[in-house]
């Protein structure tokens, strides 16, 4: 179920009062508070090749969905009781077979946005070398395809990366070059 804010209080049934807008919301009826809060969301940008000078392949996955030809990095929602990172580890597993030890992503990015409409996220965006990556890329669960990108494809792939994302997210060469300047800071 995605989240929204609520139309009524889940409490009791009752007519919600703006306070803060779509934040914050109070019950008139029961008097309790309702609070609308964006998913937590973990992508994994698995970085392939760059030594200095050079420009990295990058991961993607290809949305499950015949009728488009949309790819982002892979990753998904936080569960509750789990670490971002240890999210962001499961879910590269859980859509591209790939296995990464949490402790090895590195967060370069996070935003809150609206993805669709009302429905609000907050991307933790972690970079990793694929050095640091066990297996082969191969399209599991939701995702239609996984590989790497060459650079040279990267920058011809400006259109192809998800609509929903904000400006920076849906440019492939931004987890790049973002990616990659956060993995050299840890060297
Ligand atoms: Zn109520």
């Amino acid at each position: 179920m995605p989240n929204t804010p609520p139309d009524y209080c889940p409490n009791c049934g009752g007519r919600l009062e703006p306070v803060d807008p779509p934040a914050v919301q109070h019950c008139g009826d029961c008097g309790e508070y309702e609070f609308y809060n964006p998913i937590p969301t973990a992508r994994v940008a698995v970085l392939d090749g760059a030594s200095e000078g050079e420009r990295a392949s990058l991961l993607l996955v290809k949305v499950d969905a015949a009728d488009r030809d949309l790819w982002g990095t892979p990753g998904g929602m936080v569960e509750a009781g789990e670490d971002p990172d240890v999210a962001g580890a499961r879910e590269l597993a859980e859509e591209t077979t790939l296995t990464v030890d949490p402790g090895d992503l590195v967060l370069f990015d996070a935003r809150t946005f609206a993805k669709f409409g009302d429905v609000q996220k907050t991307y933790l965006c972690y970079a990793v070398d694929d050095g640091d990556v066990s297996g082969t890329p191969e399209a599991d669960d939701e995702v239609a395809e996984a590989r790497f990108w060459t650079p040279a494809e990267l920058a011809a792939a400006d259109d192809r990366l998800l609509t929903s994302w904000p400006e920076s997210y849906k440019r492939p060469e931004w987890w790049v070059e973002e990616g990659r300047a956060a993995l050299d800071r840890t060297e």
